[in-house]
């Protein structure tokens, strides 16, 4: 009985000491938030006076005081440093994201229809902080779609992907002949067409290869598919390249053979996938318990998926009839996959010289592959 009630004592103990922790690590969150506010106050007044990003001397200043700091409070400074370094990593990388907007046609005045969206949410704060002038085009606009189509340089559609075609058709009527229509769907071919049917003027497709929470534009890569392009539109790509981004120039035929292979294979057997772990119920958990890291990047990329909104995904998958034409080619090489697996030792023969002829093929990309699939298996391992 006494055992019991003092093992009781030392469990509401332990509870309590660990709301406190949960506590302290609540406030310390909101600190940094609050510091970074104030640190996008100076980045603002840093990009006012155009001044550089970052200030070493500042830096190894600041250093020097919280390591001090720390030994003032019983703390390993090592440990402090360690602490402060990151967290002046992460305010110099969204300051360098911030104050390196800068604007190739600054004042230009585009119009985003579709700009509450969560794309369009992205393309606009990144014009409006490289001061571009930016109008936004919603469902419950198109009364005054006359006055926002005033004037403007660039209307970019980015709307679901089923509607994108009879919105580029209403649109059209009101753009000044000059301006830049372009679009971010996923698929190029009919929208561009679209685009190219309904206006006369400067006809652009896009394809952002990122999702609306990329924190900048740094690296990553914009497909670009001309339409009707002078020289005097190519400020738009222009200003994808400025802002860090990587602009890929190609056909729009291309580019939808590309992403059927990209998107829609790719994603289809994820949901195939993922699909089958469900309707067998397994443990997921458990799995993960005794999995290789192999596997666990795989069930990243399959629990990535289901987060995310399976309009966008049905729209990528089901798009056109070449679509479904590929993934039926895949299911007859599963099936033949499955001959060999039932053809017993010759079926085994078989498939190692299957599995040679293709590493065959995949040649040095396979060197790629393991370093760059080891970088993130390390990387998985050290946080995890
Ligand atoms: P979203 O659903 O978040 O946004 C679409 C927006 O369009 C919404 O705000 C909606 O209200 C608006 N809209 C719908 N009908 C309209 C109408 N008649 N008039 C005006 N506005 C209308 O979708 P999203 O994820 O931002 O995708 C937009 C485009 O970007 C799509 O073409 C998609 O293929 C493309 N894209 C998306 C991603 C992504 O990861 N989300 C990546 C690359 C490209």
């Amino acid at each position: 009985m006494m055992e019991t009630e003092s093992s009781q004592r030392e469990d509401d103990h332990l509870a309590r000491l660990r709301e406190r922790i949960d506590d302290l690590d609540h406030q310390l969150i909101e600190l940094l938030a609050r510091r970074q506010e104030i640190v996008e106050e100076v980045v603002a007044l840093k990009k006012a006076r155009q001044m550089p990003v970052c200030h070493p001397a500042r830096e190894a200043d600041l250093i020097d005081n919280r390591r001090a700091c720390a030994l003032q409070n019983g703390l390993e400074p090592e440990y402090v440093e360690e602490l402060f370094r990151n967290i002046m990593r992460y305010s110099r990388s969204t300051q360098t994201a911030e104050i390196s907007r800068v604007g190739v046609k600054p004042q230009a005045r585009i119009l985003i229809v579709g700009g509450g969206g969560a794309m369009g949410r992205l393309f606009a704060r990144w014009f409006k902080a490289s001061g571009y002038e930016v109008r936004i085009l919603e469902r419950e606009d198109w009364g005054r779609v006359a006055e926002l189509c005033g004037g403007l340089d660039l209307a970019l559609v980015s709307v679901p992907i089923a509607d994108t075609a009879a919105i580029i058709k209403r649109l059209a009527p009101y753009l000044p002949g000059k301006c830049i229509l372009a679009d971010l769907t996923s698929i190029k071919g009919p929208t561009l067409a679209a685009m190219l049917e309904h206006f006369a003027g400067p006809v652009l497709g896009l394809h952002p290869m990122f999702g609306p929470d990329t924190p900048s534009l740094e690296r990553q890569i914009v497909v670009v598919t001309p339409g009707r392009e002078g020289l005097e539109d190519r400020w738009l790509a222009e200003q994808f390249a400025a802002w860090g981004g990587v602009v890929v120039r190609t056909t729009a035929d291309e580019h939808d053979e590309i992403m059927a292979i990209v998107q829609a294979l790719r994603h289809f057997a994820t949901f195939t996938f993922g699909r089958f772990l469900y309707l067998r119920r397994v443990d997921l958990k458990r799995t993960l318990e005794f999995s290789s890291p192999i596997y666990r990047l795989e069930l990243d990329m399959v629990g990535r998926l289901f987060a995310q909104d399976p309009e966008l995904y049905s729209e990528i998958i089901f798009a056109t009839p070449e679509r479904l034409a590929l993934v039926r080619d895949y299911l007859n090489s599963f099936q033949q996959n499955l001959e060999l697996l039932e053809g017993n030792a010759v079926g085994r023969e078989r498939f190692v010289s299957e599995f040679k002829a293709i590493s065959a093929w995949f040649g040095a990309y396979s060197n790629q592959a393991i370093r760059e699939s080891g970088y993130l298996i390390n990387k998985l391992i050290e946080r995890f």
